[in-house]
């Protein structure tokens, strides 16, 4: 097979990483203890500047960091089959193991193909286990070296700074080997990580240059809009006149905020082209039976963007083909009585991700008989979209199969929690779906959102594992995802 020409002016890019895990396991302790033991950082002179990446250099190497919390221009990205990071640093605390925003992580990697550091944080933790999270990680599939497998694996704390080095040795081997290339002559592509408006400056955007080179007064479109780069100004607060690959900067130039996890490119290149096109699509999913009109209402751009992509993937992956979905409005912050009008109008469901349903929505919602759903984890908002998509429609109380009141918590020497619990109707059964209230769901009003939602991981019945468990019965439930705040007096649901 005829090759194609090798471009000649293709150079090395440094790697650009991004961190995730469960909260509190010590993302941005890492992120501020890698850039602050930087010596480079403190012998450019410049004052650190916050611009939600910044690049270090570890023995001479390059290595970028994505600053912002959460995963937002990751997930953006991946929907669009492109990356926003080459390597994502998977943050684990010893001392907590697995948690459901670690698996979220793991998923997230694994669905993109990036290749995944574990890093195994606040070892200096007399509660540390670092063993136990390796098993977690396991059961995950995360097959870290030392368990046989070939994921990467440091011990580090970020409060000592032990091993730190260790972490960025394994991010340097592991970029050595994806042989990163990137053509600084070549069509501009730059990463937006981040967009806000301020009352001084205007737009500010943050985005990483991941191809070409960026330029002040050069002429660039994102999000369907052209700009001017107005100012480049990079990590460590040096106004710049050009960036080239890898390097983070915040562009002034903007007029109206742009997507995070879109691309900057050339105005009227093809590639912009392209990307307007794909933009003007709204219904994701060809060749579908049934179109489940969706307003979608989150706390942030960020997550609202990653939400839009996880949803788009879940539409066109295979389990769902039978349906599609059609946002008939994105936006941010609290629910209002017209998002209301509109759902109704349109016949949409409002899935609301951490915000508000202030009252005069909520009425609205009533005498509308509009459905409005909010969550607190994506994980959870997903989930239930999904069964939408398989044709259950939100209506708990139509596919209720069992209830059980929890009379007591017990904590196994595993880390697992098991409900105690007493089933009052109907059955349970393993791999059910379920959801949990802190008040009996006799009295649940419409607008009663689940503390949890979940699976059945587990149920035993004395020590026997069981299938299945009927009215009557008194058996201990396990979760998947673990519940870790449920509490006896709570009723559970299964579906
Ligand atoms: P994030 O939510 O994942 O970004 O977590 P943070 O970086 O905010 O850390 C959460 C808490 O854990 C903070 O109180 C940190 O001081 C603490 N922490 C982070 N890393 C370590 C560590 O290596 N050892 C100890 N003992 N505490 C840590």
């Amino acid at each position: 097979m005829a090759n194609k020409k090798q471009d000649t002016t293709t150079t090395f890019r440094a790697p650009i990483v991004t961190v995730m895990g469960h909260v509190d396991h010590g993302k941005t302790s890492i992120l501020d203890a890698l850039r602050h033991a930087n010596v480079a950082a403190k012998e450019y002179g410049g004052i650190t500047q916050h611009i939600g990446a910044y690049q270090i250099t570890h023995n001479g190497f390059p290595i970028t960091f994505i600053d912002t919390p959460g995963h937002a221009a990751f997930t953006a990205m991946r929907s669009r089959g492109g990356k926003a990071a080459d390597i994502v640093i998977l943050v684990v605390a010893a001392d907590d193991g697995v948690m459901p925003q670690t698996r979220e992580a793991i998923a997230h990697a694994k669905a993109s193909g990036v290749p995944i550091i574990v890093a195994i944080n606040k070892i200096d933790l007399p509660g540390a286990n670092i063993e136990k999270a390796k098993q977690m990680l396991a059961q995950e599939s995360v097959l870290v070296e030392s368990w046989g497998g070939d994921v990467v694996s440091v011990e580090v704390s970020a409060k000592t700074g032990e091993n730190l080095t260790g972490l960025l040795d394994a991010i340097q081997i592991t970029a050595e080997l994806l042989e990163l290339k990137a053509d600084p002559t070549g069509e501009l592509e730059a990463i937006i990580i981040e967009a806000k408006k301020e009352r001084q400056r205007g737009v500010v955007v943050s985005a990483i240059v991941k191809n070409g080179m960026l330029s002040v007064r050069q002429d660039v479109s994102a999000s369907g809009q052209n700009a001017k780069i107005r100012s480049l100004m990079d990590d460590k607060g040096q106004m710049l006149q050009k960036a080239g690959p890898a390097t983070p900067v915040e562009i002034l130039g903007f007029k109206d905020t742009p997507n995070v996890g879109d691309l900057i490119m050339e105005k009227d290149s093809e590639l912009a082209e392209l990307a307007i096109a794909e933009d003007r699509i709204e219904i994701i999913g060809k060749d579908t039976k049934k179109v489940v009109g969706l307003i979608l209402k989150a706390d942030t751009e960020g997550t609202l963007e990653a939400i839009k992509s996880s949803l788009a993937e879940l539409v066109t992956s295979a389990a769902t083909s039978d349906f599609s979905l059609k946002f008939v409005y994105t936006g941010t912050g609290d629910l209002t009585a017209s998002d209301v009008l509109l759902a109704h109008n349109t016949n949409s469901v409002i899935v609301g991700f951490n915000v508000k349903i202030p009252n005069d929505a909520q009425s609205e919602s009533e005498t509308k008989k509009v459905i409005i759903r909010t969550y607190r984890t994506i994980y959870e908002l997903i989930d239930e979209v999904k069964d939408m998509l398989e044709g259950v429609a939100f209506d708990d109380e139509a596919r209720v199969k069992g209830r059980a009141k929890v009379l007591k918590i017990f904590k196994l020497p595993s880390g697992d929690l098991v409900s105690g619990s007493q089933i009052t109707i109907g059955e349970f059964k393993e791999g059910s779906r379920v959801a949990i209230y802190n008040k009996d769901p006799e009295d649940l009003t419409e607008l009663d959102i689940p503390l949890y939602r979940g699976k059945i991981k587990k149920i035993k019945v004395q020590k026997d594992d069981v299938a299945k468990v009927k009215k009557g019965m008194e058996c201990g439930i396990f979760f998947q995802p673990q519940f870790t705040e449920i509490q006896p007096g709570y009723f559970i649901e299964a579906m």
